[in-house]
């Protein structure tokens, strides 16, 4: 059996890996609908969580830092930095944003990118 601090650390883990795969997939150039999307995903993720106490520090870091949705690149490196913040009040060390899209290849192809939405 695996101590509580574990499951939330692995929970952790594979949340943040879809969070920044997800938005290293986002268009480049996405439409209004794309970007309507992005935001309402992100907002129901930070109200799904299941840890409740991450939960509601993440719904507080959103209200500061509300989802940049414009592009890819723009998106993926507000995560990268909201995700650094958490870093931060964890204790942890924070990360390297600059190479955030290709730190995150979702091994999907580029032929599928056209009909993610
Ligand atoms: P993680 O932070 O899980 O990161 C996983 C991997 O992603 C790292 O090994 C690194 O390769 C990479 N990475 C690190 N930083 C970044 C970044 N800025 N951008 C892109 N990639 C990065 N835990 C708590 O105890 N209390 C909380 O309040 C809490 N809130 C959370 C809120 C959310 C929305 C999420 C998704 C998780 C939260 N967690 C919280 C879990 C916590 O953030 C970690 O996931 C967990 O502690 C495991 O940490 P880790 O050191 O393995 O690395």
């Amino acid at each position: 059996q695996m101590t509580n601090e574990t499951l939330k650390a692995e929970l952790g883990r594979s949340s943040w890996r879809l969070f920044h795969t997800i938005l290293a997939r986002y268009p480049e150039t996405p439409t209004e609908y794309e970007k309507s999307t992005l935001k309402q995903y992100i907002y129901l993720f930070a109200q799904v969580y299941p840890c409740g106490d991450c939960a509601r520090h993440f719904q507080k870091l959103l209200d500061k830092y509300p989802p940049q949705t414009i592009n890819r690149q723009v998106a993926s490196l507000w995560g990268c930095d909201i995700h650094n913040k958490v870093n931060d009040r964890l204790g942890k060390e924070i990360y390297d944003c600059s190479t955030i899209l290709e730190d995150y290849d979702c091994g999907c192809g580029v032929d599928e990118e056209l009909d993610q939405y």
